[in-house]
């Protein structure tokens, strides 16, 4: 059964015209899930009864629960437990600029890459909208704040989930939804290109961000299996032509591991890369997690790739760490919670 959540205003406005019924009601729907967040349809009472039988009928209304919560200094992370009894996990963070979700989008990963903790384990499927769409509705509930951003970073490959993605985002930034700025809306890829390119022309203002972790194709490669499929090359000529008709700027995000891709020459190979493109580097201290040899750069090293970046005009920052002490990095939750 579909998830009520699964809808856009469109979807939900063809529905009802489908079942001759008002095309308005859709609206008046949104207002119910989103702003006064009902629980069961029996609440929306502007709705006639047969209209909110017949909703009933074709669709389900909580999907997912919420089965932990860990806090840590600025940030909480909660686990999830699907229908099916998959786990996926999804962590707020407290920024002075508001609220932070991020969320997941696959149960696992088919990306792969060497050093997460997600890609250890395949994917087992997709997230529907609804499943995405609730996971900010309940932890809103849950810690009852408004969530002023989100950002697709959580468990799976947002493009290898792409129409789920696309709708989740048009839901959670409609005005009678959840009214999240789009500018406040950030996707995070591996760098699939063909799907980077059907991006740029999604109409809405959200923010893309790839994660990079390698200034060249040898060391791509060996740490992102999805650098075999789409060298760097493509991928900056994709991003150039996204870059073009979006005017949007791009964030290159870039986990610095110990003697991996933390080394100086590194750094000015990053440069060239990057050098007058649109674009700012994040550099992410990594997560340490058990069953993964990769080592955490100690911070003088991050302090001196930071410096070169910036001294040859790069655009960069050092990400704030929120979940370290918690597990937070991608995947390290549901690993524990299933013990593998
Ligand atoms: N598949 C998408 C989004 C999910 S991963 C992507 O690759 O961008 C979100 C980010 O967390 C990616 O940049 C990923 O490389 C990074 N990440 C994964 N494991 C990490 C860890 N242990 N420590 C820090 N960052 C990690």
């Amino acid at each position: 059964m579909n998830s009520i959540y699964d809808l856009t205003m469109e979807e939900l406005e063809n529905y009802f015209l489908e079942h001759q019924d008002k095309k308005f009601h859709a609206v008046q729907l949104f207002e119910w899930l989103y702003q006064k967040r009902i629980k069961t349809i029996e609440e929306a009472t502007n709705l006639k009864k047969e209209t909110r039988e017949q909703l009933k009928k074709d669709f389900s209304f909580q999907n997912i629960t919420i089965t932990s919560v860990e806090e840590g200094e600025g940030v909480k992370k909660y686990l999830f437990t699907l229908n099916d009894q998959e786990h996926i996990e999804a962590v707020l963070m407290y920024h002075d600029y508001g609220l932070s979700l991020c969320i997941s989008s696959q149960v696992g990963c088919n990306m792969g890459c060497a050093f997460c903790e997600s890609g250890r384990r395949k994917k087992v499927r997709n997230l529907t909208t609804g499943e995405m769409v609730e996971q900010i509705l309940q932890i809103e509930e849950s810690c009852g704040e408004r969530i002023r951003h989100v950002v697709v970073m959580g468990i799976g490959e947002p493009f290898d989930n792409y129409d789920n993605v696309c709708k989740m985002i048009q839901i959670i930034n409609h005005p009678k939804g959840l009214n999240i700025g789009a500018r406040h809306i950030t996707v995070s890829t591996c760098g699939i290109v063909p799907k980077i390119r059907e991006f740029s022309d999604f109409p809405y203002q959200v923010n893309l961000a790839v994660s990079l972790h390698a200034p060249n194709d040898t060391l791509r490669k060996a740490l992102m299996p999805i650098a075999k499929v789409y060298p760097l090359k493509e991928l900056m000529e994709a991003l150039e032509e996204y870059e073009k008709k979006t005017s949007r700027r791009l964030t290159f995000e870039y986990i610095l591991l110990k003697d991996v891709n933390d080394k100086e020459e590194q750094a000015r190979e990053l440069v060239s890369l990057l050098k007058g493109k649109n674009a700012y580097v994040n550099l992410i201290p990594y997560n340490e997690t058990q069953h993964l040899q990769f080592k955490r750069s100690n911070t003088i090293q991050i302090a001196r790739f930071y410096d070169i970046l910036k001294k040859n005009g790069i655009c960069v920052t050092i990400r704030r760490e929120f979940g370290g002490k918690i597990n937070a990095a991608c995947g390290q939750l549901r690993s524990i919670k299933e013990e593998v």
